[in-house]
């Protein structure tokens, strides 16, 4: 389950009720509202006890929660701000309530409908003035690197691939000459797989000296264009000086690989990917004054900060990092690293955990799936915190109520 959050500016006659009432007789999604049904219910009870209310019994006139229980959706709706509405939809997908939500922007009196919360809405006006694009930033919504980063969530392909680029860099090299790497021999398959992956490799076809393999220089797209410069020049070997030219089939890392890979690139597009399952409130390689930001989100009304190190996570990492979070008044961080952390680091974020004001995490793997699953596990846990503060109104009033109702057996009537 996930909330949906949503914000509406209203007239200021807008009445409330009347929307309630439209939204719990429309016939698609069955929806009951819990707490007008229960007032009623309790004034009836009341009345048979001949105690006669004619005031709200719930001390916060303007929430009213719906529930459909087919379509398993909960909704709170509730008057915040002077003539704004909030509407927050505890919903398995958003596709469910698309027809609720339509009802309530055509509604005499609603305004616009935006996506998020009012209070979220303020968070995100204050940081689209002070984020900044960054060069990483650009590179993470660049169409040639977008295709590449999937591609490279496996981390047996990164493993193959790095030891490719550290070895050779993007040079063109032939398939045998591959296969002598120490992860290429023991990751068979996957380098199979890498090497017909034209995103992630290309063939390239090379003169060479079938006598002596003497070095190439000259490298062809197609085995066409190779053989055709064959038949059109003679080829001598610069080595061994005989002319018994071969092709021969070579493969390189292109260049937007190596790019992706160095500097973590990838480690960066897939937090921004699973924050954006999450909320359309996420802002990926950005920059605050002079401070590089990997990944800034805003869920449940807390500001994220998620900072990915595809290479060692040190003290002063940590320092820096405290004081953006502190830049952008973060809630939450999160540290994502690949690498080993120091001992010592560890000391200090714990020493964050128990005494700082922001909540502080730390994800350290390898592998994308065990990054996603911490990840989904953190943002679960303050899910959870935030269903409980929208849909406690209700349990929390329900002393209140007792009280009013012990206090009204008191009179005499
Ligand atoms: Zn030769």
């Amino acid at each position: 389950m996930k909330i949906y959050t949503y914000h509406a500016k209203v007239k200021k006659d807008f009445d409330v009720t009347n929307l309630i009432s439209q939204l719990t007789s429309q016939e698609e999604i069955k929806l009951v509202a819990i707490k007008r049904n229960y007032e009623e219910d309790l004034k009836k009870r009341l009345s048979n006890l001949k105690i006669k209310v004619d005031f709200p019994i719930f001390s916060d006139p303007f929430l009213e929660i719906l529930l459909s229980e087919s379509e398993k959706i909960l909704i709170s709706i509730h008057v915040s701000a002077p003539e704004t509405l909030e509407i927050k939809v505890l919903s398995e997908s958003k596709d469910k309530f698309t027809l609720l939500l339509e009802l309530i922007k055509s509604f005499n009196g609603v305004e616009k409908v935006n996506y998020g919360t009012f209070s979220e809405s303020k968070e995100i006006e204050k940081l689209k003035k002070v984020l900044k694009l960054s060069p990483h930033g650009k590179k993470l919504i660049n169409k040639k690197y977008k295709k590449v980063f999937p591609k490279i969530y496996d981390h047996k392909i990164r493993e193959i691939l790095s030891e490719i680029i550290e070895t050779f860099s993007g040079i063109p090299v032939p398939i045998e000459v591959l296969k002598d790497i120490e992860t290429v021999k023991r990751e068979g398959k996957t380098a199979d797989r890498i090497f017909k992956d034209n995103t992630l490799t290309s063939k390239s076809y090379m003169i060479t000296c079938s006598k002596c393999y003497g070095p190439s220089f000259v490298t062809f797209n197609t085995t066409a264009g190779a053989n055709k410069a064959l038949k059109n020049a003679q080829y001598i070997c610069p080595r061994c000086k005989k002319s018994s030219p071969e092709i021969v089939e070579t493969f390189y890392v292109k260049e937007e690989v190596i790019h992706v890979l160095r500097g973590g690139l990838w480690l960066e597009n897939f937090i921004d990917q699973v924050m954006r399952e999450e909320t359309e409130n996420v802002w990926s390689g950005v920059t605050i004054d002079t401070n590089e930001l990997d990944t800034v989100a805003i869920l449940n009304e807390r500001t994220f900060l998620i900072e990915c190190k595809d290479t060692s996570f040190g003290q002063n990492d940590l320092y820096i990092l405290m004081e953006k979070a502190r830049m952008v008044d973060a809630n939450i961080v999160i540290i994502v690293t690949t690498k080993e952390i120091h001992e010592n680091v560890k000391l200090v974020i714990t020493k964050y955990q128990e005494e700082g004001e922001r909540k502080i995490y730390l994800i350290k793997s390898n592998n994308t799936e065990k990054i996603y699953l911490e990840l989904q596990n953190i943002l679960r846990k303050d899910r959870e915190r935030y269903t409980e503060a929208v849909f406690k109104p209700e349990r929390e009033s329900l002393p209140e109520i007792l009280r009013q109702v012990r206090g009204l057996r008191s009179v005499r009537w």
